[in-house]
């Protein structure tokens, strides 16, 4: 399905890549995730590829779906944007990157808790 007309019918303002790395308005090989949200074709591939285990109650779950915290702090003259990702499932700040279950490098299925 071709989501060009997004480009059309959004303004460039509307048009942010969701990735928390990039944050940059999307000029060309806009993307979409299941959520609906927008992104960088590069930049969806790599959040899917993202993936992060909860320590709160043990989710496993990629970028496109970790819930973003923005905060801002004043560092010297100006502000500073802290992005935190938050997991979807309970809101725990403890994350930690996990792997995906089909890149062990030994081929073992891991089943998560
Ligand atoms: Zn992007
Ligand atoms: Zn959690």
């Amino acid at each position: 399905m071709s989501i060009r007309y997004l480009y059309r019918s959004l303004p460039k303002s509307g048009r942010t890549c969701n990735y928390y790395r990039c944050q940059r308005p999307i000029l060309r090989n806009i993307a979409k995730d299941k959520a609906g949200r927008l992104y960088h074709w590069g930049c969806l591939q790599t959040a899917l590829d993202e993936q992060y285990r909860c320590l709160g109650c043990y989710s496993i779950f990629d970028a496109t779906e970790a819930v973003l915290d923005e905060k801002q702090r004043t560092v010297g003259e100006g502000y500073k944007t802290i992005l935190t990702l938050l997991c979807p499932h309970c809101g725990s700040q403890d994350l930690k990157p996990a792997q995906k279950h089909h890149s062990m490098p030994s081929g073992q299925t891991v089943h998560c808790m």
